[in-house]
């Protein structure tokens, strides 16, 4: 962990506020907000997939809840100290790419790829 206290904060405040902007964007799509499922969120997924197939929203729907399950996965990992890891080489995320993409799972070397 490279980044200090008040980065971490200043980005969990980002994080959060975008949770809040993707769960209202979802809504006045018809999705229902995932209230409290984190543990179960894969499983949910699914069923709220097949819901809403006949949906024509789906591409939009599908990138927004992707994008909040990254914010969700983001600030789960600020809780257990694990956030600003990269997923693919595990080295640290260079704090200037989370302060442009707070959710952001890679390094900027990853990314490029
Ligand atoms: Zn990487």
């Amino acid at each position: 962990m490279t980044l200090d206290k008040k980065t971490l904060e200043e980005l969990k405040a980002k994080l959060l506020k975008t949770e809040k902007d993707l769960e209202a964007e979802l809504k006045a799509l018809g999705e229902v907000p995932e209230m409290g499922s984190d543990v179960e969120g894969e499983v949910a997924d699914e069923e709220t997939d097949e819901a809403e197939e006949y949906s024509g929203n789906l591409g939009v729907k599908d990138a927004l809840r992707g994008r909040l399950q990254n914010v969700k996965s983001a600030l789960r990992e600020m809780e257990d100290g694990s956030y600003g890891k990269c997923k693919s080489c595990g080295m640290d995320i260079e704090p200037e790419v989370l302060n442009v993409d707070p959710e952001s799972r890679l390094c900027k070397m990853c990314k490029a790829k």
